[in-house]
């Protein structure tokens, strides 16, 4: 079926609505002028050496990940990318691997995918970087947002690792041929401790000669 007549019909059984803060809008418009003139004016969340979070974790911010979390809007992570992409840093052009932070397997069962996954997509969109969903948890922890701030800080160094069958059919060469640029995606960064873990899981695993540079970026940050 066509596309636009597939939005009108699902614009009749429920009206299109924006993500950020549920004003009506058109069919196909997912944030209102109003949100988008919010986050262009919003400061950047975090920005250091090694970790660039576009937004603050709060106002339009807040809604706009929840829904790519919760609502399965999957053309969302498209549009967070677009706000995301002035902001982003030199570095980030230069990386060859994207990777997503893993989603917890329970999660990724009751919701049927990953959303640091579809936002890395969307960022690789238009560019070089490869997608390489290679990172896996293989404590079993409760998901991050059921943790307390301690137990989130205590997150076992090797909670996360690096699947190299995934590695490989992504990049099937020579190991010597792993890149030395790698930037690790999450939709919102709290402690940053998540990010971290996932950036040693990659350099652990890109041993002995390995010098990889792994840096974080992320929609939004909190705390
Ligand atoms: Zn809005």
């Amino acid at each position: 079926m066509h596309r636009q007549l597939l939005d009108r019909v699902a614009a009749l059984i429920a009206p299109p609505r924006c993500a950020g803060c549920a004003a009506a809008t058109e069919p196909g418009v997912w944030i209102c002028a109003g949100c988008r003139e919010q986050l262009h004016a919003m400061r950047v969340g975090r920005a250091d050496q090694s970790t660039l979070a576009a937004f603050p974790y709060a106002g339009a911010a807040r809604p706009l990940v929840a829904a790519v979390k919760f609502q399965g809007a999957v053309a969302l992570a498209g549009e967070l990318a677009e706000l995301m992409r002035p902001r982003l840093p030199s570095w980030f052009e230069e990386a060859e691997w994207i990777v997503p932070v893993p989603a917890h397997p329970e999660r990724k069962r009751t919701r049927g995918y990953n959303q640091s996954l579809l936002l890395a997509r969307a960022l690789a969109r238009g560019t070089d970087l490869r997608v390489v969903d290679c990172l896996r948890r293989t404590a079993l922890a409760p998901p991050q947002s059921e943790q307390s701030r301690a137990q989130r800080l205590k997150l076992p160094r090797r909670a996360i690792t690096v699947e190299e069958r995934a590695v490989r059919q992504n990049h099937p060469r020579s190991l010597a041929e792993f890149p030395t640029k790698v930037v690790v995606c999450d939709d919102v960064v709290t402690t940053g401790v998540t990010l971290e873990v996932c950036a040693q899981a990659i350099r652990d695993w890109h041993h002995p000669t390995g010098t990889s540079l792994v840096r974080c970026v992320a929609f939004a940050s909190a705390g």
